[in-house]
């Protein structure tokens, strides 16, 4: 199916490992040129020269940390002229509901929900005026059903998808849509984090900590971060101008819900 997203220019956050690389390779693939972003500068040049070659699409890198203003203040000029955006920044830590001071909600709220609204206010009004835009925010299945763990996560996410929830009803009639993409678990390094924190507290090898996780996911396995960006495009297609304010959860159904 083609895309009709040839030529479309996207900022995509956070974007030199994992969930937010897949969504870049798969914009590049429709012939997206890309703004990427993260804080390391090696692997995010590492990654970009990867897309360049594989896909012979721009990218411009951005090495800076998106939850700060100058970060923020550096994607945007690099990106110009917007058409797409994905949001994405790393995960709040773990812990549980009395470890978390002001200070840490402060800072969860500053990565996972103030961040990417900045950064939709910042491109939404060009979008509007030409017409056409398409914003994907990556979340969490945890704004569906809370990991307790993950306190500081569940909450700063679900604040952001609230917001979400009214301001995508109000571009939508100006040819803009904003979703939300809730990952389950993905193969990716934070996957490798949380499943080397479970050997640790249970004395168990890393296969037996992942066969403990996949048998709590119906489809028995991780997903992948190419499943994961081809979801992402599609969102940003032509095809999916109807589609607004959706939360897409992909999770191998994991979360155990009728809706
Ligand atoms: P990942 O594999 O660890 O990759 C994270 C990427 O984000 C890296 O490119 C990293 O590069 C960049 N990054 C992190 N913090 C950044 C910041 N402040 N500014 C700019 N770039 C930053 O993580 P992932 O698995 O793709 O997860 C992406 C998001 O999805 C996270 O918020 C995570 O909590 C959420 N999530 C993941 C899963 C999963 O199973 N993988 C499930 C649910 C939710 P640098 O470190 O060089 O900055």
């Amino acid at each position: 199916m083609d895309m009709g997203l040839m030529g479309k220019r996207a900022l995509v956050c956070a974007s030199s490992k994992g969930l937010g690389l897949g969504c870049a390779r798969a914009l590049a693939f429709e012939g997206v040129d890309l703004v990427m972003n993260a804080r390391g500068q090696d692997a995010l040049d590492a990654a970009a020269d990867a897309i360049r070659a594989e896909f012979g699409v721009e990218v411009t890198t951005v090495a800076a940390d998106i939850t700060t203003e100058a970060g923020q203040k550096a994607v945007l000029e690099a990106g110009g002229d917007l058409d797409i955006l994905v949001t994405n920044a790393g995960g709040p830590p773990p812990g549980i509901w009395s470890d978390w001071n002001r200070d840490d909600f402060i800072a969860a709220l500053d990565a996972n929900m103030l961040t990417p609204i900045a950064l939709m206010k910042a491109v939404l009004p060009g979008m509007m005026a030409r017409g056409w835009g398409r914003v994907v925010n990556i979340t969490s299945q945890s704004v569906k059903a809370p990991i307790p763990a993950l306190g500081l996560s569940n909450t700063a996410r679900t604040g952001l998808t609230g917001y979400v929830a009214g301001t995508a009803r109000q571009v939508a009639g100006h040819g803009v849509t904003i979703n939300n993409l809730l990952p389950g678990i993905h193969a990716t390094d934070r996957a490798v984090q949380l499943d080397t924190g479970i050997t640790q507290a249970q004395g168990i090898t890393m296969q037996e900590a992942r066969e403990q996780r996949y048998a709590t996911i119906p489809a028995k396995r991780y997903g992948t971060a190419d499943e994961f960006g081809a979801a992402c495009a599609f969102l940003c297609s032509q095809h999916a101008g109807f589609i607004v304010g959706q939360n897409l959860l992909m999770d191998g159904g994991a979360v155990n819900a009728t809706l």
